[in-house]
């Protein structure tokens, strides 16, 4: 075999070693053998390299040793670089600067009309990730990508925004405009399903390779990993929960049917009942530090809308037999509020669910509090830059 083609194998085994630690982070080089199909002394060496290039690092014992000597942990070390997260949602908008492992450098946040605003909303989501990024010290070379977060369906990298989900942003094509403006690939996303992705990777579902993740914010809706994978379903519409239909005489739902579950327990469903007796100026944050200070009114609603969620839960999870659900979005953002909510949505589902299945499901909290979908973003861009980062190595 020439030089040149055994250098080009090696280069390839190093990404698959580096786009293995990235799918499963804290594997041991044992662990990584078993993925790659390498030989554990192959694998070894190219460690060695990628940790003296920055680019893996040793995190310390791994969670199982398989006998002998202790395993140790490998994760993609901070320094090798940083992504973006932008989240969109229907009234606000968040930006991260995160490592690789999901790690978050720097963070920007901002209420804003993002539904009828496309043009500004870009523009500022853009300029927030240019000051991150310019304040952050990262090389503008080792910034790999950004991810966005779209509350919409998701097809490939386009978000499918005909009505009725982002009336306003039916021609626009994020993709492009902000990699214009940010001179970087932009990689999109449905903004439950990257919710799920960061929940599965670094949060309360961590390892759960079964999971439904409910995101409650102004928009609801659900991400699902189910067998290890995420399911963005035929036409990227997978997880719609919030327009699964719970009432028949219910509100009409800005998406044109009535008595869809986010008319229910929607962060705007929740603040309009709290104005009935705080008057108009309330706010998602106002329900929240009520809840925090024991108001029962408060309390109430975020109760009855975890059942609410846990009820609607119980048809998906029969069918599905996720191991946990793990519930997120702007109303868990506080410790009182999530633990009010996914307690009721507990009680709930368990209470309807038939007796076939084999277990109660587990229903927790977010582990990221509301930033799961602006993580999950990041970790998007941080997975597409698998080659990115195995070029640093080559590069050295
Ligand atoms: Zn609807």
């Amino acid at each position: 075999m020439r030089t040149g083609s055994l250098e080009s194998l090696r280069a390839r085994n190093r990404r698959a070693v580096v786009a293995a630690v990235q799918a499963n982070p804290a594997s041991s080089r044992a662990d990584i053998a078993r993925r790659t199909g390498l030989s554990t002394t192959t694998v070894s060496t190219l460690v060695g390299e990628l940790i003296a290039r920055d680019v893996l690092c040793e995190l310390g014992p791994a969670r199982e040793g398989a006998g002998g000597r202790p395993a140790v942990a490998l994760g993609i070390n901070p320094q090798a670089g940083a992504a973006l997260g932008i989240h969109l949602g229907h009234a606000a908008t968040r930006v991260v600067l995160a490592g690789p492992d999901g790690s978050v450098r720097a963070e920007r946040s901002e209420s804003f009309d993002v539904d009828h605003e496309p043009a500004r909303t870009l523009e500022r989501v853009a300029a927030a990730a240019a000051d991150l990024i310019a304040d952050s010290l990262v090389p503008r070379d080792r910034i790999f990508g950004a991810g966005v977060a779209v509350s919409a369906p998701v097809l490939g990298s386009r978000a499918l925004g005909s009505p009725p989900m982002l009336l306003d942003w039916g021609e626009v094509d994020v993709s492009r405009q902000l990699g214009d403006a940010l001179d970087l690939p932009v990689y999109l996303g449905n903004d439950a399903t990257l919710g799920a992705l960061a929940e599965w990777r670094l949060g309360a579902g961590a390892g759960r390779d079964d999971l439904i993740y409910v995101m409650l914010s102004e928009g609801v809706g659900a991400g699902l990993v189910l067998g290890g994978r995420l399911h963005d379903g035929a036409t990227g519409a997978a997880g719609e929960f919030g327009h699964v239909r719970v009432r028949a005489e219910g509100h009409v739902c800005r998406c044109g049917s009535r008595g869809c579950l986010e008319t229910i327990v929607g962060a705007r469903a929740l603040v309009a009942a709290l104005a009935h007796t705080r008057g108009p100026q309330c706010t998602v944050e106002l329900l929240l530090q009520l809840s925090e200070d024991g108001d029962r009114g408060a309390r109430r609603l975020l109760a009855d809308a975890g059942r609410a969620v846990g009820d609607a839960l119980s048809s998906i999870c029969t069918v599905l037999d996720p191991a946990v659900v793990v519930i997120g979005g702007d109303l868990v953002a506080r410790p009182s509020a999530a633990g009010v909510l996914a307690a009721n949505a507990r009680d709930a589902l368990n209470h309807a669910l038939p007796a076939v299945g084999n277990h109660a499901i587990d229903v927790v909290a977010s582990g990221l509090g509301a930033r799961s979908e602006v993580l999950g973003a990041a970790l998007l861009a941080a997975e597409h830059a698998d080659a990115r980062i195995a070029d640093l190595a080559d590069a050295s």
